[in-house]
């Protein structure tokens, strides 16, 4: 039996590794955190995934225990601004399509020559929630989803200070037993097959255990340092590997909040603006081939925060790629130490989450069943490799090629097997046959919307559809406007719930 798990790293990874673990495993198993208070967390983070929810449910905690622990608000969708063309915006929000006669209204659009920059606000209805700065709950509590009906997944996800969240679980986790040791780890000690025996710390001596879980961020002190595991790169299709952030002050009574992301599209990268309870998290992610920090951050300063000179700006050097695998001998990394892709459609967390509900699957025992270890490699892998293959999209299939950046996109290389997909959505979009066949999260929808708001839609219709009646599509685009408007109607503002549940 494995019943001692030492995980060493305090950031978002470590608490959310250990407080799951702790509930999916009880008393039976030991969790300890070592975590340094010398070494900063990454301290950005801010944005997730719809799936998130179901990591808060598992811990059984409810929105209002954490939200307002995190400066906590809601996610619907990412705006993606200036991709297209510069002044243009879409949204990616959570929301299928929905479908009429066996074809889904992307598809029916082009049919029926819809205009590209309508097609977000037509076909969905999340759009025109996220533009009135709507709740996705009703003042009860009551999900927006009913009125929905068609083409509805869970429709949102959350931002929160991941700093703050990574405190909030240490709370938790340690009420429920997960042992906390505030410390460097100053050696990791192997035994003569090379498997990790035991970490040596400052002031707590020496940290035995059975399994080690790397949560050391990116500098992945057990799995890359000690273990040696090869770091494959991804730099190659994906150049941006520096960031700048601000934490922005912001008056939500003037401003309101919005219950989105936004992404928008600049001459060397892109700015994140993440609106937390009481304050904006904002960053530039760019390649340092296409601009330097100082420039970056003279950008971003003015985008996000003229006239505020005193904000302090964090400066990120990212390593973007994965593990060749991230479970060696006993040691199991997740988070920024297993991999990273950049934080465009906001999977670090959702990285960390699939990682951990991997590891209570594959969990060994005394025999270290190889099998598991190699199972579980090959999903870890396979999640960030999915979502690498949906990131490069982005870049490729934007129509915009107005500066030296955004003109390398259009003919660097791009991972095996992209341009043969791309090329056949040239012809039809992409569906659950056509995108990458691996778990990474992203359904056929994600990248129907992706292709075409970013511009890259094929350049007819299916000639199905010619011998279709289109009454029910009609029908179903018409309803858009009218389901939207009911909603808007019927749901406070993201403002007004957020300052109910801040109590
Ligand atoms: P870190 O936060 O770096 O934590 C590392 C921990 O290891 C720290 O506690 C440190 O003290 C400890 N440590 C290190 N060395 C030692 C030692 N010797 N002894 C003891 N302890 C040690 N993800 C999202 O989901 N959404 C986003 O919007 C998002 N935006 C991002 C933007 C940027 C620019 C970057 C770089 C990342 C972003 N991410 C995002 C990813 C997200 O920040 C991380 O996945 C998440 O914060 C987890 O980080 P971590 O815990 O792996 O590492």
């Amino acid at each position: 039996m494995i019943r001692n798990v030492v995980i060493v790293g305090g950031g978002t990874a470590g608490w959310m590794t250990a407080t799951h673990l702790n509930r999916a495993f009880g008393d039976s198993v030991t969790v300890t955190v070592v975590e340094s208070a010398r070494v900063p967390t990454i301290g950005v983070g801010e944005a997730t995934f719809s799936t998130i929810r179901h990591f808060f449910a598992y811990l059984g905690v409810e929105e209002h225990d954490w939200m307002p622990e995190c400066a906590g608000s809601y996610k619907l969708a990412i705006k993606f601004q200036n991709w297209r063309e510069p002044g243009t915006s879409f949204y990616h929000p959570f929301e299928r399509l929905p479908v009429a006669g066996g074809f889904d209204l992307a598809d029916w659009w082009l049919h029926l020559d819809g205009k590209v920059a309508e097609f977000d606000r037509r076909c969905l209805v999340m759009p025109a929630i996220c533009d009135a700065q709507r709740a996705p709950r009703r003042l009860d509590g009551e999900l927006l989803t009913g009125t929905l009906e068609q083409g509805t997944q869970f429709p949102y996800a959350y931002h929160f200070d991941a700093a703050l969240l990574a405190r909030y679980l240490t709370r938790l986790g340690t009420a429920r037993g997960v042992h906390h040791v505030l410390d460097d780890v100053t050696e990791i000690r192997q035994d003569e097959r090379g498997w990790i025996s035991h970490l040596v710390t400052g002031e707590h001596g020496k940290i035995h255990g059975d399994l080690f879980i790397d949560c050391t961020g990116f500098r992945g002190l057990l799995i890359n340092k000690v273990l040696g595991e090869e770091f494959l790169s991804f730099e190659d299709v994906l150049p941006n590997n520096r960031a700048v952030a601000l934490r922005v002050p912001r008056d939500l009574d003037k401003h309101g909040i919005d219950p989105y992301t936004t992404a928008t599209a600049m001459d060397a990268g892109w700015i994140w603006t993440i609106p937390l309870f009481g304050r904006v998290g904002t960053g530039y992610v760019y390649s340092d081939r296409f601009c330097s920090p100082d420039e970056a951050e003279a950008t971003l300063r003015a985008f996000a925060a003229p006239g505020m000179p005193e904000l302090e700006a964090n400066h990120i050097r990212m390593r973007i790629g994965r593990n060749r695998r991230s479970w060696v001998h006993n040691c199991v990394a997740i988070g920024l130490s297993s991999g990273f892709v950049e934080p465009l459609e906001s999977t670090g967390i959702f990285f960390i989450q699939h990682g951990v509900e991997q590891l209570v699957n594959c969990f060994p025992d005394a025999r270290w069943d190889q099998g598991l270890a190699d199972a579980y490699n090959a999903r870890v892998a396979g999640v960030m490799d999915g979502v690498r293959e949906f990131l490069v999209l982005h870049y490729r299939a934007a129509a915009r090629d107005d500066t030296p950046y955004w003109k390398a996109a259009k003919t660097r290389a791009v991972p095996y097997g992209l341009e043969r997909r791309l090329a056949g959505w040239r012809s039809m979009l992409p569906d659950a046959a056509s995108i990458q066949p691996q778990f990474h999260g992203f359904e056929p929808y994600s990248w129907r919307v992706m292709l075409i708001g970013l511009g890259a839609q094929p350049g007819a219709p299916l000639p199905a559809l010619a011998h279709a009646d289109p009454a029910q599509a009609m029908a179903l685009l018409d309803s858009v406007p009218r389901r939207a408007g009911q909603l808007i109607e019927e749901l406070p503002s993201c403002h007004a719930y957020l300052k109910q549940l801040n109590g």
